[in-house]
């Protein structure tokens, strides 16, 4: 089972719900780091490195000798990564993504496979859990394909494996944060009763679910604000599946990167039944796909 942890907006408890309800899960279990752009999995869960790799995104190198200047390659280009002026070719890489089009229709082998750096994927243990993060290189603008590749990664070891895998993803509903949540079997959506966070919860309650996986809420510092976002969770059939109190033992437990789960015997049964809960929902999801199939 893949439980991705999403929010509508930064700052609602996302990371350490992620880093909590892995620390309680029964089971192997993958902490996974999809927030590439600003990854922070890592400060709660203090895994132990064992492997890195940079990774590449395809894109092309260009022999000018053999160019021709026919254009077929910066026509098939839907992203201008690629511009013919007169008798010069241009590649923009940092606007490629990656397709391999351009050297499929070069008519004179003129396009090769070169390569951008995307950041890195990392590696390890955190206690019994597994630990996997992408983390994107400063100034690249594009974190899908690096999440793909950490997700490739996902893949294969729950492949090879087994297990399950809590997928810290990147908070907002913009093309990473759906990309991150869009093959889990649960998600879900963190929040806190502030008006921001019902106003962002609510553009990911919209964002998400169209993809039509089961989705529940957590209420991160429930006691502040007011009860919208309870009565919006009724109105939509969303099930609240936790409640973290406004406390500021949590607040310093947070600042200090630790496991809020490990903070007192309440806390941790929380969790717990947050984790059964989710469990519940991944299994009804299968019913009714089955039922539709
Ligand atoms: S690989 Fe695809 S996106 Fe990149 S330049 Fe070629 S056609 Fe454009
Ligand atoms: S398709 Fe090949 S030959 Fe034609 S402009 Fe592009 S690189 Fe040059």
């Amino acid at each position: 089972m893949i439980v991705a942890v999403a929010s509508g907006k930064g700052g609602t408890g996302k990371t350490t719900v992620a880093a909590s309800l892995a620390s309680v899960w029964d089971g192997s279990v993958m902490g996974v780091d999809l927030d590439v752009e600003e990854p922070n999995l890592h400060l709660f869960l203090h895994p132990t490195i064992e492997g890195s790799e940079t990774a590449y995104l395809m894109v092309p190198a260009l022999d000018e000798a053999r160019c021709t200047y026919c254009g077929a390659c910066a026509d098939l280009c839907q992203f201008g990564a690629i511009s013919i002026m007169g008798q010069v070719t241009l590649t923009f890489p940092e606007m490629c993504h990656g397709c391999g089009g351009c050297i499929a229709v070069c008519p004179e082998k003129a396009v090769s496979a070169g390569r951008r750096e995307l950041g890195e994927i990392s590696w390890g243990r955190a206690g019994g859990a597994g630990f996997l993060a992408g983390r994107l290189r400063v100034g690249e603008a594009m974190s899908p394909p690096l999440m793909r590749l950490v997700k490739a990664r996902l893949d294969h070891t729950l492949a090879t494996n087994g297990g399950d895998a809590i997928i810290d993803a990147p908070p907002g509903v913009s093309c990473p944060a759906v990309n991150a949540v869009m093959d889990s079997d649960v998600i879900l959506l963190v929040t806190e009763p502030t008006p921001f966070g019902v106003y962002d919860f609510k553009l990911a309650w919209e964002a998400f679910t169209p993809l039509g996986q089961p989705m529940g809420a957590v209420i991160n510092r429930a006691g502040l604000g007011n009860d919208a976002i309870y009565r919006f969770c009724r109105e939509k059939g969303l099930p609240i599946l936790a409640e973290i109190p406004y406390d500021r033992a949590i607040a310093e437990a947070y600042a200090r990167g630790r496991i809020i789960a490990d903070l007192s015997a309440g806390l941790k049964e929380t969790f717990v039944s947050l984790r059964d809960q989710i469990r519940d929902l991944a299994k009804a999801g299968r019913s009714r796909e089955a039922a539709h199939a």
